[in-house]
């Protein structure tokens, strides 16, 4: 039996000097008044330069990055956006503080994420915005999404929460959209503990983004304390400060390397996985490539999924984990089912759009088949081959 794999310390005394530096300048705030580079400005400029991108303004969370994104568009209340059924509630619940009302599109049974198809299954006259997300940091097949929302001028926010590290037919993932929503909470692969940040092509949606997240004071173009601005529109404070910045620095020029490790052993367990009758590993759509934030691979049905969980959980020790899934399904979540999203039973939106929702009705057969039916691990970067091949045959056995 091979031992736990060692995992590489994401914290090292380069962390803490880096931390003590930020202490040392006694200033947390991402802005300095003295015209010289705070480490926000050079962490913003760190992630431009990785994803090859014009524009990145920071958040505090991955949630904050969405709800910044989601509010750049300036959608009017009451109109559509639609959302994959399988991801993190931060991926949801932005809509609905914009007074927009989520549209679940069902997925691809093999990927688990949505395709042109099925947006364009739920698409109507309101759909005003389009979510999508990278499941497992694998890209999710963006071209033919965004030629039909291109078509109809719906812009595309691509969830790149998991995706830091991955490519889609040769290009980082979270700057194909209108706009990438980034995550940097502490399971990501590039932490600040909690953070996130926007990337875009495009300076008008920047700017927005930038004055969202900063309860919409423009510091932008007057850089003093911007006393002098009135506010023309409503923000929050998303703001990521100095510490979390300077952790950002430190933290991605490790990312590399990271995901070279995970892909090592994702792709030999994916190689094993293909050749077992009725298991569908997670899969990169051609020329792209995962992140390798999860990995995940789903079976023919629920009970084979249970007894393969079984299976890989049984003397695991902690070698590695194994999961139903990733996520529950959104749709299914009781505050979705009884839209008891405020307080007093009255869902804003709804009342505005003039139509009724109801989410008890919705069928979305894949996204339930496929949470039914996936198992979910994370690669660590410290896994042999031997960890690999050991899973490989555990899920082979169970299948037999
Ligand atoms: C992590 C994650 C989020 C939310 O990020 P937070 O930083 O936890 O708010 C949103 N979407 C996806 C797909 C995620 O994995």
């Amino acid at each position: 039996m091979t031992s736990t794999p060692p995992l590489p310390a994401r914290f090292d005394q380069k962390t803490l000097d880096v931390i003590g530096s930020v202490l040392s300048s006694n200033h947390l705030f991402y802005r300095r008044f003295d015209g010289t580079k705070s480490f926000a400005d050079e962490a913003i400029e760190a992630f431009r330069n990785h994803l090859d991108i014009d524009y990145v303004a920071t958040t505090s969370s991955g949630t904050a990055s969405i709800h910044t994104a989601l509010a750049s568009l300036e959608i009017d209340a009451g109109m559509e956006v639609v959302v994959p059924p399988i991801t993190d509630v931060g991926g949801l619940m932005p809509a609905i503080f914009q007074n927009l009302i989520p549209v679940f599109a069902d997925v691809d049974r093999d990927s688990g994420m949505v395709t042109a198809e099925t947006i364009q299954a739920v698409l109507t006259e309101h759909t005003k915005a389009v979510i999508v997300m990278h499941h497992s940091g694998t890209p999710v097949d963006l071209d033919p999404i965004l030629a039909l929302c291109n078509e109809k001028n719906i812009p595309v926010i691509e969830d790149a929460a998991q995706a830091l590290g991955a490519t889609y037919k040769g290009k980082p993932c979270g700057t194909l959209g209108t706009l990438g929503a980034f995550s940097l909470n502490h399971w990501k692969h590039v932490t600040t503990g909690e953070g996130g940040f926007v990337a875009t092509r495009d300076r008008a949606l920047f700017e927005k983004c930038h004055h969202f997240a900063d309860k919409y004071w423009d510091r932008l173009n007057s850089p003093d304390s911007g006393k002098n601005v009135k506010n023309h529109r409503i923000g929050l404070n998303y703001r990521l400060n100095e510490l979390e910045s300077a952790l950002a620095l430190d933290q991605l020029p490790r990312l590399a390397d990271l995901v070279a490790r995970r892909k090592a052993a994702g792709d030999a367990l994916r190689y094993l996985l293909a050749g077992l009758p009725g298991v569908v590993p997670q899969s990169d759509p051609g020329d792209s490539s995962s992140s390798y934030f999860l990995f995940t691979f789903r079976l023919a049905d629920n009970a084979t999924r249970e007894a393969v969980l079984e299976r890989l959980l049984l003397d695991a020790s902690g070698r590695w984990d194994a999961s139903r899934g990733y996520q529950n399904l959104l749709h299914r979540y009781p505050v979705v089912q009884q839209k008891a999203f405020f307080p007093g039973g009255v869902w804003p939106a709804e009342v505005v759009s003039g139509r009724k929702y109801d989410y008890n009705n919705i069928q979305l057969p894949n996204a339930e088949f496929y949470h039914d039916t996936s198992i979910c691990m994370t690669l660590h970067q410290g896994f042999t081959h031997e960890h690999v091949k050991e899973i490989a045959d555990r899920v082979k056995s169970a299948l037999s």
